[in-house]
């Protein structure tokens, strides 16, 4: 059998690409192999919030990694990944989510992440096209957003220049123990490490895996430079954003570097078509009226659906994947996937993490809470 790389890995979504440069980064021989074209899966989908989260210490440690990472190569990106450091405005509708504000930013705090605690005037300072009458908000000027497809892009040219190889258009239908890969044409190569980046995707190649598909709906308007100014979120987001059963809507527009507005966002279980589903974008519109009502006046262009890649504690899988039959590592197989509604933010950590691990570095922060053998071990071998 051909030998492919010290390190394959099959899928060029923004987790895959941003893999293969940390890999080439630490001097291993890399090789990206792709089925369609690079970041057309989820990446291409996704809203490209690069934005610290709290929901456990592990999804904080990953995105405040992950943000720094991001800062730090700022200053070499290309304008075409439109890295704008408009912040986010986590916008607080009434006293209770007042109180979410004060909890949430003693939590950034303690952690070192700055944030501005917003009341009353001040918070149409910031944003004068928000309804009247909202509470407040927290506004984190940390983060970011970015254009993810030629973000995708623009990390694979690294990691081609550093020696990377990339391999399109052929999709992979097995991968076998000792890091063997069948391609869907029957060829095979192997590595000493095979990575399966292949996002939502994952449980095709390595079955059993605790991943499921979370669709999600975007909407994009025509441009109108100046509406808001940072990435709005209602606080209510993250009651919707964790349900783990019934769909769900939130409040979440963002602005684009060419003055358009994104607008999201849904999460979907078990809705597996692709098609676009207009009861889904009627609430998603209702919900963003509410807070900005004057966005009924813009003209809306396009709308796409995605599918985020959820894991049941909401923290990727990151590390050697668990055989199927008796949930035991296998051997030269793993996984970088399960990274949900944060995976353009955590590819850059994911990537730190994975090739710190694959040269026997420590990484800068613990690696256990993403170990993917944390479910089957739990569980014993997968029926
Ligand atoms: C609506 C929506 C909004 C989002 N908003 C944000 C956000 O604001 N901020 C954020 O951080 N994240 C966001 N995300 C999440 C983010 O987009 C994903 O977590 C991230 O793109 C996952 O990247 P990935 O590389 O793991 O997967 P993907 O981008 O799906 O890439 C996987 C790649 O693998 C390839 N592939 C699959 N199977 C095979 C095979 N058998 N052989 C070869 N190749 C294969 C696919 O073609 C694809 O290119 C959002 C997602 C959605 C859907």
């Amino acid at each position: 059998m051909k030998p492919g790389a010290d390190v394959l890995i099959i899928g060029a979504g923004i987790v895959g690409v941003a893999c293969a440069l940390e890999c080439a980064r630490v001097g291993l021989s890399t090789l990206v192999v792709e089925s369609h074209m690079v970041g057309g899966g989820a990446t291409g989908a996704g809203m490209g919030h690069l934005v610290v989260m709290d929901d456990s210490p592990a999804q904080i440690a990953l995105t405040q990694l992950s943000c720094a990472l991001w800062k730090e190569l700022q200053p070499d990106l290309p304008g075409s990944v439109e890295y704008d450091a408009c912040g986010t405005m986590w916008v607080a509708a009434d006293h209770e989510e007042m109180a979410e504000v004060e909890r949430k930013s003693h939590i950034y705090s303690n952690a070192g992440i700055v944030s501005e605690v917003v009341t009353g005037r001040k918070l149409y300072e910031y944003e004068p096209n928000l309804r009247p009458g909202l509470s407040g908000g927290l506004r984190v000027k940390g983060d970011a957003v970015i254009y993810p497809p030629t973000a995708a892009a623009w990390l694979l040219d690294q990691a081609i220049h550093k020696g990377s190889k990339f391999q399109k258009g052929q999709a992979v239908r097995e991968v076998h123990e000792g890091g063997i890969v069948v391609f869907e044409n029957g060829d095979r190569l192997c590595a000493r490490t095979v990575v399966v980046a292949t996002g939502a995707n994952a449980t095709k190649l390595v079955p059993g895996i605790a991943l499921k598909p979370r669709k999600g709906h975007l909407i994009i308007t025509d441009r109108y430079p100046g509406h808001i100014r940072h990435q709005l979120i209602e606080l209510g987001y993250l009651k919707n954003a964790h349900q783990l059963t019934q769909d769900t809507v939130a409040f979440n527009v963002q602005p684009r570097r060419t003055g358009q507005l994104l607008i999201g966002s849904s999460r979907q279980y078990g809705a597996l078509d692709s098609r676009i589903e207009k009861s889904i974008t009627a609430k998603m519109l209702e919900r963003a009226f509410w807070y900005l009502p004057h966005l009924k006046d813009l003209l809306c262009l396009r709308v796409w659906t995605g599918f985020r890649a959820a894991t049941p504690d909401k923290v990727p899988l990151i590390g050697p994947a668990p055989n199927p039959v008796t949930g035991r590592p296998m051997e030269g197989v793993w996984l970088a996937t399960g990274h949900e509604g944060l995976g353009i933010t955590t590819s850059l950590g994911t990537a730190r993490i994975l090739a710190d691990r694959l040269v026997g570095n420590t990484p800068s922060i613990p690696w256990e809470p993403y170990e993917p053998l944390r479910f089957s071990l739990q569980k014993g071998p997968i029926p």
